[in-house]
């Protein structure tokens, strides 16, 4: 591997960082699990595609800048490290955006896709069901077709964002009949359409992360259709590697983190040099942070000369989500009692959100595939072992 940026890619880190250094908000945006955090993250992320830094990857046609994947991970450490906010619309620019460049038509890539990129449509992704989680060929909500438009009906769970959203991509039945991965179609649906309820559930945090959704004799466009009717399992077979791999976690997130931990240890190695298992978690995490960005210019450097990464996607999901866990896990053991404070409280110090993203952590573990059936997919199609 060559570790030396060339003078273009050096020459782009310092354009981003300048751009963000005098553009990230100093407040920090309210949460975007709510309607007000909801709306700044949409304007922060409108002025990012002004600057044609919102999906760099992308070819400016649709709003992007047209960089390849090594400027995406240089884009991205600059990001994190400028602690700029996290994506609202990350389900719409890391997950469908990609999906729509593989498999959407000209006109659905030129009618959805700069609309993403500025955030000007926030989506969420509508797969999971009671009892089709994991399971995820278990799916029942149907889209069945009717002339030019298809009927939907049925219920979808734990939809991120969903209760402010404008649109989600969802798998459905459309074959009535079918069953498993056979018969199911990827389809566009507005949240403003008639027939469609959207109820919250609280996260952790307490504040509606999610929401559960009700379609009700919904009529949506045959335009809306994604791919080809009936396959719509690759598809979302191909959205789920997004899900899982580098776009949607990249290193320059973990990196920060590491970043952050090794400066609350420095501050507090009076307290935390009295616990030899603490300093190792911190080197260790810093470790992994820095092993994980290796790894990720390795898959891109594999990418650009034109293989596939495979199974990596599987690998990755479970290494990002457990350094995050530990980091957190080890931020919190750092500043001990008071890291059960939120940053507003009279006490708080610099406990920072720490607190926050421990709780966010939590789930890593979960969304975007289990880890278990991570390892499942990685036990059967890597290694080759028996199915259980
Ligand atoms: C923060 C967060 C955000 C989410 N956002 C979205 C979203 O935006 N859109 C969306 O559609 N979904 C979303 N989800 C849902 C998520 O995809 C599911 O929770 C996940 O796929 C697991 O499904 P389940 O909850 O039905 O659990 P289950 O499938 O019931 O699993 C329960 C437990 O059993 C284990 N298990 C199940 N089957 C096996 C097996 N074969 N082998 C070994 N272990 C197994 C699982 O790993 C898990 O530990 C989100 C979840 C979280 C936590």
């Amino acid at each position: 591997m060559n570790f030396s940026y060339t003078s273009e890619q050096q020459a782009f880190r310092a354009e981003v960082r300048t751009w963000l250094e005098a553009h990230v908000p100093r407040e920090r945006l309210a949460s975007f699990d709510t309607r007000e955090g909801f709306e700044q993250h949409r304007v922060w992320e409108r002025q990012l595609f002004e600057a044609r830094l919102s999906m760099v990857m992308w070819p400016e046609s649709l709003g992007g800048r047209g960089c390849d994947l090594v400027e995406w991970l240089i884009f991205e450490e600059e990001y994190w490290r400028a602690d700029a906010p996290m994506r609202v619309n990350q389900n719409g620019q890391f997950l469908l955006g990609p999906t729509l460049m593989q498999f959407g038509t000209e006109a659905q890539k030129q009618r959805f896709l700069p609309r993403i990129a500025s955030s000007q449509d926030v989506w969420a992704q509508a797969w999971s069901e009671n009892g089709a989680g994991s399971d995820l060929a278990a799916i029942r909500a149907k889209a069945v077709r009717d002339g030019d438009h298809f009927i939907i009906n049925g219920q979808k769970i734990w939809s991120s964002r969903a209760l402010f959203a404008d649109w989600i991509f969802g798998i459905f039945r459309s074959d009535p009949l079918s069953d498993r991965h056979h018969g199911l179609s990827y389809v566009l649906v507005p949240l403003a359409a008639r027939g469609i309820s959207v109820r919250p559930i609280k996260g952790l945090n307490g504040l509606d992360s999610f929401a559960e959704i009700f379609f009700d004799e919904v009529k949506v466009s045959v335009d809306n259709l994604i791919g080809i009717e009936g396959q719509g399992w690759q598809l979302a077979m191909a959205t789920a590697g997004f899900e899982r791999s580098l776009l949607l976690r990249s290193p320059g997130r973990y990196l920060r983190t590491a970043e952050k931990l090794v400066q609350l240890y420095r501050r507090h190695h009076d307290r935390a040099d009295g616990d030899p298992l603490l300093r190792e978690a911190v080197l260790q995490a810093w470790m992994d942070a820095e092993a994980y960005n290796l790894a990720a210019y390795h898959t891109v450097g594999k990418t650009l000369r034109g293989e596939q990464p495979g199974f990596e996607a599987s690998a990755n999901k479970i290494f990002w989500s457990e350094l995050d866990l530990r980091m957190h896990e080890t931020a919190l053991r750092i500043l001990g009692e008071r890291g059960e404070l939120l940053p507003a409280a009279p006490a708080a110090g610099d406990v920072d959100n720490w607190l926050e993203g421990f709780l966010f952590a939590q789930a890593g573990t979960i969304y975007a595939g289990t880890n278990e059936i991570q390892r499942n997919i990685i036990a059967e199609r890597m290694l080759g072992l028996p199915k259980a």
